[in-house]
């Protein structure tokens, strides 16, 4: 696991001196990676790490020569148009280059003069998927979102009995992942009627969002060959903001016995920065599971993960109707919650998919499963806040919203502090819903 080391220290300065402002995401402990580009400016997608309010344009950076050994050939894996090369070198590559990164940037560093122009302004910038996603599986680690949408779809029998036992999860679709700021059209689809019996077609009428964390994976494993839970960490490159858009109209029709299928695959959208596990390593906290609950099976356990598996990361989802849009209106915070209440671990997950033999790939995706907390206003779907779409969530314009309606941007954020360590963030996340096609 990720140790703290020199790159952690609090109070480590940069000599770009946005990153030094109190309550950034991006200060010089962060160092997280996105594929960008000048907006507008069609140019090839390049490698930047987001240090205050600039981006390190790493080819540039490369290309002058500033960095040496292990730190050299990760950079030289950050050249292309995408994340996967890197992912693929592995966690000691990755710990090199963020050692690199630190020093360079830092207040003071001799590369100043070198490396001021390898920066853009990231207002300058447009962003594209960081890394080719080959394949998504999206989890369901959330107890308490599993247990309170599952008295919405079986009041008698919330919790099926092998959700303590199995981090359940199934194969997403990768094709319609986009990065944040996508936007897409209303789905259409089946559903079937309160009281009809035979199904309508047409657009979703309970579109909802689903705040996750999405895992990149960084080197796979080969098939056959599980990832042992205490090796997991090594095989984990970072962690970025998705939301799992879901038609909960489209979803409570198809999903026996099979599970999700047309209901989440039109749209997934996750942010452009990925925070790398080395930069979370003063946010791992202990990770509990109730003493009177199962514990977890030997493939599922080990001293590592209790003492230090779970992330304490804050997560937040507001909303941005039309309306507020036009006015000016700041988005409106619906819900926060903590990736610390998870019932399983980001180890626990890798363990797990690879415990059949299956292979994990650089560049694939796990989606958390929706975050909630234990009370409702933790919630992280419309589908918790809403009691099933029976209690509108009123905003502060007046407006109610029991489902997304068109034109509704949902905004996600995630960010870590505590005292004794930096304040780092994971920038923002946006989506909007467009009319469905006629
Ligand atoms: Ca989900």
């Amino acid at each position: 696991m990720s140790l703290l080391n020199e790159t952690h220290d609090p109070a480590l300065q940069s000599w770009v001196t946005s990153a030094n402002a109190a309550h950034g995401d991006f200060p010089i402990q962060n160092l997280p990676f996105a594929a960008f580009r000048r907006a507008g400016s069609g140019e090839a997608w390049r490698i930047g790490v987001a240090i205050g309010d600039r981006l390190l344009d790493l080819a540039a950076a490369e290309a002058r020569g500033v960095f040496a050994g292990e730190a050299a050939e990760a950079a030289r894996a950050c050249t292309g148009e995408s994340l996967n090369p890197l992912m693929a070198l592995g966690a000691a590559k990755w710990s090199a280059l963020r050692l690199a990164l630190s020093r360079l940037l830092r207040a003071a560093s001799e590369a100043e003069p070198v490396l001021r122009d390898c920066l853009i302004p990231q207002a300058e910038a447009e962003y594209t998927l960081p890394a080719t996603i080959g394949d998504y599986t999206d989890f369901y680690t959330s107890i308490h979102h599993a247990t309170r949408v599952g008295r919405l779809f079986r009041p008698d029998n919330p919790l099926l009995p092998n959700y303590k036992w199995v981090p359940i999860g199934y194969h997403g679709r990768s094709s319609s992942i986009g990065v944040s700021g996508q936007a897409f059209a209303r789905p259409r689809g089946q559903t079937l009627p309160p009281g009809a019996d035979a199904p309508i077609f047409g657009p979703s009428q309970r579109l909802d969002y689903e705040l996750e964390l999405g895992v990149f994976i960084g080197r796979g494993n080969e098939i056959g060959k599980p990832i042992p839970l205490d090796e997991a960490d090594e095989h984990a490159f970072g962690l970025c903001l998705l939301n799992d858009w879901s038609a909960r109209d489209l979803q409570a029709w198809e999903y026996q016995p099979l599970g999700p299928f047309l209901s989440k695959s039109f749209a997934t959208t996750i942010s452009p920065w990925i925070v790398t596990l080395d930069a979370l390593a003063p946010y791992r906290v202990p990770w509990l599971r109730p003493d009177e609950d199962p514990q977890p099976l030997p493939y599922l356990e080990s001293a590592a993960n209790r003492a230090s598996g779970a992330f304490d990361i804050q997560l937040q989802v507001l909303l941005e109707t039309a309306r507020m849009h036009d006015a000016g209106a700041p988005p409106a915070p619906l819900s926060r919650t903590n990736f610390r209440h998870a019932y399983w671990t980001l180890a626990q997950m890798v363990a797990h998919h690879t415990v059949n033999g299956c292979n994990l790939r650089p560049g694939d995706l796990l989606g958390s499963g929706t975050q909630s907390g234990p009370t409702l206003e933790e919630a992280g779907s419309l589908l918790e806040l809403t009691g099933g779409g029976k209690q509108p969530v009123v905003l502060p314009n007046g407006e109610a919203r029991t489902f997304l309606e068109d034109g509704d941007t949902v905004v996600m954020r995630a960010w870590c502090e505590r005292p004794g360590a930096a304040r780092i963030g994971f920038g923002e996340l946006t989506g909007r819903v467009l009319p469905a096609v006629s």
